[in-house]
């Protein structure tokens, strides 16, 4: 981790949780553990209410690329904004899977999250299939290029990158430091060649099976700067020791 750059914590609560374990976190998450480090917690949009600390943030764990209006089941970035999110999550792999998401929407959500002044996390990362075939940074590159087409400079350096191998994530197969570090430094020497200061600023966070027991090994990494939490986020105790690893 570079200490120019601010550690960042996600947990990622996915299609779990309920109004005890919003009390839990609201109980034992204090602002100690925050201190050094920006935490986010992603629950699910019904439970965001729920939440009152000032201790961490809130974020969304997806968007809408519209505007409000007639699209049933949807939400958009102005109502995450009054239900008091500062981030939302774009491009999970779950998203792209299950939603058939593609780069360039993903892009759109991104420009239109950064549009509502709130800040994506961008995710991206390769299934086993391209690990294997050895074609892991071109898959990345052409997840970059979508959102650098429709970004500018000063767009890209308000989003945070959340790099996530497929075959980390709830597999408990965490990448290894070396692997995680690999594609980070791949991800911010692609950044530089679009502009050097918004590669050096640009946080970059390590997800899939991080856990309390890898994670300071995982985040000792140069260009690995947090982390975004599944599982793990689940448990106060675990995300609580994940966070004070960064
Ligand atoms: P995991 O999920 O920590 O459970 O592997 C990470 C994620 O999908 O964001």
């Amino acid at each position: 981790m570079n200490n120019k750059r601010k550690p960042f914590v996600a947990g990622n609560w996915k299609m779990n949780g309920n109004r005890s374990l919003v009390e839990s976190f609201v109980a034992s998450l204090d602002s100690d553990v925050a201190q050094h480090v920006d935490v986010v917690i992603c629950p699910p949009a019904v439970l965001l209410s729920s939440f009152n600390s000032a201790s961490f943030s809130l974020g969304a764990q997806d968007v809408s690329a519209q505007d409000n209006g007639a699209h049933t089941g949807d939400m958009s970035v102005d109502m995450f904004k009054e239900a008091g999110c500062e981030y939302i999550i774009v491009g999970h792999s779950e998203r792209r899977e299950d939603h058939g998401e593609s780069n360039a929407l993903i892009a759109d959500k991104a420009k239109k999250v950064l549009a509502g002044k709130l800040t994506p996390i961008v995710c991206v990362g390769e299934p086993l299939s391209v690990r294997e075939a050895g074609n892991v940074e071109s898959y990345i590159a052409e997840q970059l290029d979508a959102l650098i087409t429709a970004l500018s400079v000063d767009e890209l350096a308000k989003c945070v990158i959340a790099y996530e191998p497929i075959w980390a994530i709830g597999t408990g197969k965490t990448a290894s430091p070396e692997q995680a570090q690999d594609v980070h430094r791949f991800i911010r020497e692609y950044f530089a060649k679009v502009d050097e200061a918004l590669a050096n600023g640009l946080r970059i966070l390590y997800g899939g099976s991080v856990k309390p027991d890898n994670a300071k090994t995982l985040f000792a990494q140069a260009d690995v700067d947090g982390g975004l939490i599944g599982g793990a986020s689940l448990k106060v105790e675990d995300f609580i020791s994940i966070c004070q690893a960064a």
